[in-house]
């Protein structure tokens, strides 16, 4: 029987995942049968988790990187999950709230239903940044957590971090920051966005969007051990004593794949594939608005305008993977696999159906 052929990434404009590196989807391979979640027995692939944490760490700008906390998670919303339910766990009340911004991620939606927080949402600002005067007005002796996004799934908006940081402090509350899309774009920009510059406990980056690792490899970081410590459970029958982790088996696959992946391109293969998505967005958002579009300024690559839903349509049934934010705007986020040449095939697509 002839095997099905995955998704070409040639048209797929709407996805946050892209084509890995080979060096990533080789490493992957390599290690498909290989648990993480046993460290006694996986032995190679424990070590090489240790490593993605470390690189992870060295891009969000951790003080001490081979000090930091973490581990390769199945995606986003498992190191969101995970880092609501540790502050929760080290909240020092019953009854707890997570103040998280309206352009937060789903993944907190899960996160609260799951672990039986109250989500407080706060709006952002005409800028889609989430608006720190009414994060202030949120929260309370009973917030466990204060959640900033650096890289809006919807609009690649930064918050201002440092002022959630100092907000959360005061408040008596941990500060978590969402860079699971931007996390990869940011260390070569001007934000201020990591363990860096503000009093970031948790964080989430990754490796299987911008990183260009195989999926699955998500990434959770920690300041320090406390965090995850806040998790662990006892594992009566491993060798090793206790897990932090949500799932028990995991992909030895996503931990290879996000070493290679980042030891191929930290720092200058991503800052390429940064420079020419920047490059991508501001040409796209440019070519947009001259057609009459009304377009958000990108901030990150990540390009949203105003399109009448016949054009949508029809590009859709053109074969173009987009996608709309909730107030139905196109959405096209700039990918390393998504090139020059594809934007301008899209951009003469939309040509032809608005004639
Ligand atoms: N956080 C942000 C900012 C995201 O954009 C996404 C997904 O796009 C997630 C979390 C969830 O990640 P995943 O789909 O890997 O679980």
């Amino acid at each position: 029987m002839q095997q099905p052929e995955p998704q070409s990434f040639d048209r797929v404009l709407s996805s946050m995942c892209t084509e890995p590196h080979p060096a990533a989807r080789e490493a992957a391979e390599r290690f498909l049968a290989t648990n993480p979640g046993d460290p006694a027995t996986y032995e190679t692939v424990a070590s090489l988790e240790e490593r993605a944490v470390e690189l992870l760490a060295t891009l969000a700008d951790h003080p001490t990187p081979a000090d930091a906390a973490g581990y390769v998670t199945s995606g986003g919303t498992e190191a969101n999950v995970q880092a609501v339910r540790s502050a929760r766990n080290r909240h020092d009340a019953s009854d707890v709230n997570v103040v998280v911004p309206e352009s937060g991620h789903f993944s907190f939606h899960k996160a609260a239903e799951l672990l039986g927080v109250e989500l407080r949402t706060v709006p952002v600002d005409d800028d889609f940044r989430t608006r720190t005067d009414a994060v202030a007005a949120a929260v309370d002796e009973s917030t466990a957590l204060v959640v900033g996004v650096a890289g809006s799934t919807e609009y690649g908006r930064v918050d201002p971090i440092p002022e959630l940081a100092r907000i959360a402090r005061e408040a008596g509350a941990r500060m978590h920051v969402d860079a699971a899309w931007g996390g990869f774009v940011l260390p070569f920009t001007d934000a201020e966005w990591a363990f860096g510059d503000a009093a970031v406990d948790t964080l989430t980056i990754d490796p299987h969007k911008f990183g260009q690792a195989a999926v699955p490899a998500g990434g959770l970081l920690a300041r320090d051990d406390a965090a995850l410590d806040a998790l662990a459970v006892d594992t009566p029958y491993l060798e090793t004593r206790s897990q932090a982790t949500l799932t028990g088996t995991r992909s030895g696959a996503g931990v290879a794949g996000a070493v290679a992946a980042m030891e191929a391109l930290w720092p200058d293969g991503y800052r390429d594939a940064v420079e020419r998505a920047t490059a991508n967005a501001d040409w796209l958002a440019a070519a947009l608005d001259a057609r009459g579009y009304d377009v958000v300024d990108p901030e990150l690559p990540l390009v949203a305008a105003a399109l009448p839903e016949p054009e949508f349509d029809a590009l859709r049934e053109a074969g173009w993977k987009v996608s709309r934010t909730g107030r139905g705007e196109l959405r096209v986020v700039c990918m390393p696999h998504v090139t020059r040449e594809a934007l301008r095939a899209f951009v003469a697509d939309l040509d032809r159906i608005q004639d």
